[in-house]
């Protein structure tokens, strides 16, 4: 699910006191052209939202969308269903053109044995994709290496600060981005779109995901103790 931030509904339709977009200008999950949706407005609908669906003016499939209502707002919070976007990463490493075909293939096939409820060839699979993951980055190193050595030297291996630092030009006092953040120049539609992705992403890389890490990591400690 992909969030439809306000600046891309060009048009609402008024049910009662809640507004419900009708025409949304974003970039369609099939083809990836930006189009403009009209909702239909018959709704599945129920207590906390609806489910409705648009054709793609240009590749004419059907996508969904979900509306979330929450009560005393006028407001609603809508999602386009974009299986790329979506936090399963299942979904997403396909999409992602770095990460090495063995370990999509070792990580769908752990997913799909916890799925099957088989913990003995889950632990085996999940070990599997570990070794993967260490493996891209260590490559040969990793060899005659245990686990958690691997982890160990693993942060000499990969450059997380790279995602951070490469913004840094972006931000230039002098550059085009930095005179619309100071209001200089103006925000189109869609360089606002991409700026909230991008508070969005880093939230997650910076906030969101060292500390889910860290739940889970105390969650499997617990467990263990
Ligand atoms: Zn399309």
């Amino acid at each position: 699910m992909r969030r439809i931030f306000a600046g891309s509904i060009t048009s609402y339709s008024q049910f009662g006191h809640l507004k419900v977009p009708k025409g949304i200008r974003n970039i369609c999950p099939v083809c990836k052209e930006k189009v403009e949706f009209v909702l239909k407005s018959t709704y599945q609908s129920s207590k906390h939202g609806l489910m409705t669906e648009s054709v793609c003016p240009s590749c004419k499939k059907s996508v969904p969308f979900v509306i979330i209502t929450r009560e005393n707002e006028t407001q609603p919070d809508v999602y386009i269903y974009d299986p790329q976007s979506s936090t399963d990463p299942t979904n997403q490493i396909q999409h992602i053109p770095k990460i090495p075909e063995e370990l999509v293939r070792a990580y769908k096939s752990a997913v799909s044995v916890y799925l099957s409820k088989e913990n003995t060839a889950t632990a085996v699979l999940a070990k599997r994709v570990l070794e993967n993951v260490l493996k891209n980055f260590l490559g040969d190193k990793a060899k005659g290496m245990t686990l958690d050595q691997q982890f160990e030297v693993l942060p000499d291996h990969i450059h997380l600060d790279k995602a951070v630092t490469s913004l840094s030009p972006l931000m230039k006092p002098e550059g085009a981005l930095h005179k619309m953040l100071e209001l200089e120049s103006e925000m189109d539609d869609e360089m606002t779109e991409l700026i909230m992705d991008l508070l969005e992403d880093l939230i997650q890389y910076l906030f969101v995901l060292p500390g889910k890490i860290e739940m889970t990591r105390e969650q499997i400690e617990k467990k263990l103790n």
